[in-house]
């Protein structure tokens, strides 16, 4: 089929006319934390057979950038702790020359930034995000159960001086860091970094009662407005974050409110795991393997196949629900495993 500028397979569009610009990888279901809205403390993971190799994963992805994806994500669990995952980030990289490519990132819980920010600005990333819900260590220690704050600190020093902007995210979580919104402003201004807060969301079993932890965001807004100015933009990452500017900082502040706003109309993006599977929508069960057609065969063109035979079947919108009454969890795998 004929391509796009760089020569590939045609753009992937679903059947509602969205074309397919975003893939957000999930590397490794595993992590150095156990974040209490994200992990139960005894996780049982997927056994290291079970993974895509390196190599694996760079062909895949390399598939979906010939296919048109422009955004490539990378998650998990915690990205960073697959090992030789410098490896593949140095490989993606080579996309972003005039390879279609136009943005490499990551989400991290920001432990390893120490050691990975300088390679992952000499392989073309410039943008990270890191997920930080408090600056109170004795809270954050709460929160992730196994998290080292001073280690997350100078992790983010660490990107800045390797220049790598930073982005915070922050679940708001009710009764835990509902009064820390106003702080983590103004450490964002100071520290030049923009934020987005973020619902918390019904994924898998983690032994909490989601209830508890749920925060709209349209009371946590209400909340920073009555001490900060929030001026709309239309300032868009391809994500599903609405974008204010703090007029007292001059930083950007993000909101994804996935329960209470409905972002599914113009959702550009699809997730693949580890293991090759790959998830139309966050908020939906429907997957196709991936890993079958990429074992199969070593040309791709079956491969290509069973990605526009998958994202055929993207659905129109997610059903996340909190059941108010019954407190249930309406997708029962765990974020770590599409990496949020
Ligand atoms: N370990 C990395 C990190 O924490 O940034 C990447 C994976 S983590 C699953 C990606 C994002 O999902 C983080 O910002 C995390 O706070 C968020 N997250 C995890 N579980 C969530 C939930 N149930 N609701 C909302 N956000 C969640
Ligand atoms: Fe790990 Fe990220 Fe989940 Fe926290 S949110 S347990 S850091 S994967």
């Amino acid at each position: 089929m004929d391509g796009g500028p760089w020569g590939g397979a045609a753009p992937i569009i679903d059947p509602f006319g969205r074309a397919i610009t975003y893939l957000r990888v999930s590397v490794t279901d595993r992590c150095d934390f156990r974040c209490v809205y994200c992990m139960s403390e005894h996780m049982t993971f997927l056994p290291k057979r079970d993974l895509l190799t390196l190599e694996e994963l760079d062909r895949l992805c390399s598939v979906f950038v010939r296919m048109g994806v422009r955004k490539l994500r990378l998650t998990g669990g915690e990205p960073l702790m697959r090992r030789n995952v410098m490896q593949l980030i140095r490989s993606l990289g080579r996309h972003l020359d005039g390879g279609g490519l136009e943005e490499l990132t990551i989400t991290t819980n920001g432990s390893q930034l120490g050691r990975f920010s300088e390679g992952l600005f000499e392989a073309g990333m410039r943008r990270v995000n890191v997920s930080l819900d408090t600056l109170d260590p004795a809270k954050f220690k709460d929160i992730t159960r196994w998290g080292r704050f001073e280690q997350v600190m100078a992790g983010l020093d660490a990107a800045q001086a390797a220049g790598l902007a930073v982005k915070i995210n922050m679940v708001a979580l009710r009764g835990v860091n509902d009064d820390e919104f106003d702080a983590m402003i103004a450490w964002c201004g100071e520290r030049g970094f923009d934020l987005v807060i973020i619902e918390v969301m019904p994924m898998g079993d983690i032994g909490e009662d989601r209830l508890d932890q749920y925060m709209p965001l349209s009371m946590v807004r209400a909340k920073i407005e009555r001490n900060w100015t929030l001026t709309e933009t239309d300032y868009m990452t391809g994500g599903p974050a609405r974008y204010a500017v703090v007029e007292e900082t001059g930083q950007r502040i993000g909101f994804i409110t996935p329960l209470t706003h409905n972002f599914c109309e113009s959702c550009n993006r699809v997730r693949l795991t580890c293991t090759g599977t790959l998830y139309m929508c966050l908020g939906q069960e429907d997957a196709a393997d991936l890993r079958a057609p990429l074992r199969a065969a070593s040309e791709d063109a079956p491969l290509e196949e069973a990605v526009r035979e998958a994202i055929s079947r993207k659905p129109k919108g997610h059903d996340f629900v909190i059941d108010r009454r019954r407190g249930a969890v309406s997708v029962p795998r765990h974020m770590s495993v599409t990496g949020g």
